[in-house]
């Protein structure tokens, strides 16, 4: 099916349903297509004209709701730089540490796989995972 957006003799403009363009040449030939207002069939399709994106729809929020989980993970990882040590790959190593009493008690972050993380887990070391944007380049 395709829309046009047609106009009669006398300037009205209407939409309609085709099942193709040659359908809508060939029912506008035959005088089969007019207008609703004055039912002219003497009809001529409209400059088209792309329909912008609506704005509100959900493809738009899908992009609005994207743009706000990055900020919220922007500033997760602003908060963790700024309150919590840099410990890297050791990280597993240093939560157990501190759990422990075997190193000082304070806020770290760092990677670690999922297995290490499932392992501080099973031990009681509680750990977060964050998501962790790169930075702009720009
Ligand atoms: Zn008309």
């Amino acid at each position: 099916m395709i829309v046009y957006q047609l106009t009669c003799a006398d300037g009205h403009e209407f939409e309609s349903w085709f099942r193709d363009g040659a359908t809508f040449d060939r029912q506008a030939r035959a005088g089969k297509v007019d207008c609703p207002t004055c039912g002219s069939t003497k009809i001529a399709k409209a400059p088209m004209a792309p329909k912008p994106l609506k704005r509100g729809g959900a493809e738009a929020r899908a992009r609005e709701l994207a743009v706000e989980m990055r900020k919220a993970a922007e500033t997760v990882r602003a908060h963790v730089e700024k309150n919590c040590e840099y410990v890297g790959p050791r990280f597993p190593e240093e939560a157990r540490r501190i759990h422990y009493g075997e190193s000082k008690e304070r806020g770290i972050y760092g990677e670690a796989s999922d297995e290490a993380a499932t392992e501080l887990a099973e031990e009681g070391i509680s750990v977060a995972r964050v998501p962790w944007p790169n930075r702009k380049s720009n």
